[in-house]
């Protein structure tokens, strides 16, 4: 009987706490999980590491990241999901990043903020799943890959357009909101950063809190840019140095290595205590 009795009490006692975790307390810090709605396997690590040797090939994991707390539910990047990518690359175990984030409990209707690491086509190929959120992209980014990209002698390699009409569309909507520059405070806690162009205008964030988290994206590929400093091979030749400063600057905001979350590296979902496709970065 007392078995029985023991984990009732348990559960009537925990009920208001997690009920107040639902509102916004200044004080409260965000949870994070790292969410893999996919695995390309066999990558050309030279795609990734500037310099690698040729034939060295590396399982990689495509995967966004879930911040909630304060009130909110964000996303940092979206994932993928439309057809013509499949054909380019081969997605093992793949699920649409909807159906994935169903996996870590949250409704897709509930996201209340998508930030936009940069706009290549697996990390804002998603938006279109989250119809309800405010995107935070960097203004230039907003700016080139919507204009000057289309034109002669831009660039737009990576970039979907139908992402871009997306986004064209959610601005005239109200729902995008433009962030300016480097080292700003974009929601309550979360600050994100530029330097290197990985896109014209890439960023990454900051999550605040006693044990701070670096949410890099693309911006450090692999434990192993971090960990040799050593610039992402798609960055552009005079862009090198801005990365490897940045790969430092990491290192410095988070405080330590293992809080510097690389944007394609499967060792998120070892590093972290993980269910299926979700690892808990932090709290959870
Ligand atoms: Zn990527």
């Amino acid at each position: 009987m007392m078995r029985v009795l023991v984990p009732l009490a348990l559960m009537v006692a925990a009920a208001p706490l997690s009920g107040a975790q639902e509102s916004s307390d200044p004080g409260e810090e965000y949870s994070i999980d790292a969410i893999r709605y996919g695995t390309i396997r066999g990558f050309p690590l030279s795609g990734l590491v500037m310099g690698a040797p040729a034939e060295e090939r590396v399982d990689i994991s495509m995967a966004f990241w879930l911040i909630r707390g304060k009130g909110r539910v964000i996303l940092f990047d979206t994932g993928f999901h439309r057809p013509r990518w499949f054909e380019r690359f081969d997605l093992d175990d793949y699920l649409r990043p909807d159906s994935a984030l169903m996996e870590a409990g949250v409704d897709p209707a509930d996201v209340t903020d998508v930030i936009v690491s940069h706009a290549h086509w697996d990390h804002m190929g998603g938006i279109d799943l989250f119809p309800a959120a405010t995107l935070r992209i960097q203004r230039e980014e907003y700016e080139y890959y919507t204009g000057p990209a289309w034109r002669e002698g831009g660039r737009k390699g990576g970039i979907d357009a139908e992402d871009i009409a997306h986004l064209v569309g959610r601005n005239m909507a109200g729902k995008v909101a433009v962030v300016e520059g480097d080292d700003v405070e974009i929601l309550p806690g979360i600050r994100a950063f530029t330097g290197a162009r990985h896109t014209f205008a890439s960023q990454y964030v900051l999550v605040e809190g006693a044990e701070p988290i670096v949410l890099a994206s693309d911006n450090c590929y692999l434990d192993r840019n971090l960990a040799t400093r050593t610039a992402g091979a798609t960055f552009d030749p005079s862009d090198r140095e801005g990365n490897v400063a940045a790969l430092g600057r990491m290192l410095h905001l988070a405080g330590s290595a293992d809080r510097v979350v690389p944007g394609h590296d499967p060792s998120q979902f070892q590093r972290f205590a993980t269910e299926g496709r979700v690892a808990h970065v932090r709290g959870r």
